[in-house]
């Protein structure tokens, strides 16, 4: 495997990291998943402006540009022969005696490889079950941390309780998935949780928001509270590797039907059909 370390292509064995980098102790770094499809980076300008975001965000200082850091993703995905699947890539403030406070000469520490996998259709198509969970996270949600325990230990504990998402609930207003964003469809309408600090600003919600505006479904960026999720004609949750993903039960509780709702599929062919 071709690994990316800041400006250059290396091959995994070459790459080493360091014991004192503060990724490992302080999980001080940021990162993003961007998608490849039959060998094509699909949003890449996105996922690399929330990168350059989220590091600016938390005073990390990178050393490239925006495009010569897609141009370095591009050409990693070419000598992986990365077909169908991604590239996870991310950058920690860099190496430094274990202290809290950071230098802010320290040099970055960027790695990029490719990630392998098919789109979940069958999944898709079947719909799958959440539950929700306290939304126990800080409150710079809009930032792509790689500080992710709590999205670990609820997806856990979704996988656990044989369910494929946590849907986070904070002071009874639904936020997002542990790893996903959140929409319901009532009485025709789309709705999602506004963009904050309260969210990660996901790139397929944000496409998501164009394509239904674009094609005049009515879409409002609302709060809504847990009651009305489970009282939702239709719910499905969105992300990079899940694209459109209807949930059809909740905490045990069927959500319209029971199954995979028409708006929902209108929004998953508009989807489907835009990344082609
Ligand atoms: N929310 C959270 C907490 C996430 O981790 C992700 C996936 N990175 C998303 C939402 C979806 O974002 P995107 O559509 O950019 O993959």
């Amino acid at each position: 495997m071709k690994v990316l370390v800041n400006n250059t292509i290396e091959s995994r064995e070459n790459v080493a990291i360091d014991i004192e980098d503060r990724g490992y102790q302080f999980g001080d770094g940021v990162y993003e998943v961007v998608r490849v499809y039959e060998g094509e980076v699909y949003e890449l300008d996105g996922h690399v402006e929330r990168f350059f975001r989220s590091a600016q965000e938390i005073d990390i200082t990178l050393s490239y540009t925006v495009n010569e850091l897609k141009e370095n993703i591009k050409a990693l995905i070419a000598e992986n022969n990365v077909v169908d699947g991604g590239i996870y890539f991310q950058v920690t403030r860099g190496v430094s005696p274990r202290k809290h406070s950071y230098d802010r000469t320290l040099a970055s520490h960027l790695i990029a490889y490719p990630l392998y996998f098919t789109r979940p259709k069958e999944k898709q198509l079947s719909g799958v079950t959440a539950i929700t969970v306290d939304d126990l996270r800080w409150l710079r949600c809009d930032i792509k941390s790689l500080n992710l325990l709590y999205n670990v230990m609820m997806k856990q504990k979704a996988q656990d309780n044989k369910a494929f998402e946590g849907i986070f609930v904070r002071d009874d207003v639904i936020t997002e998935g542990t790893s996903t964003n959140v929409f319901i469809v009532k009485d025709g309408v789309y709705k999602t949780h506004p963009a904050s600090n309260m969210i990660l600003n996901g790139i397929t919600r944000q496409r998501i928001l164009s394509l239904l505006s674009e094609n005049n479904f009515t879409v409002e960026e609302v709060k809504f509270t847990k009651a009305e999720l489970l009282a939702a004609d239709e719910v499905f949750i969105t992300s990079t590797t899940s694209e459109v993903m209807p949930i059809i039960e909740i905490d045990n509780q069927i959500i319209g039907q029971g199954q995979v709702g028409d708006k929902t599929k209108q929004i998953y062919n508009l989807l489907i059909n835009y990344i082609g």
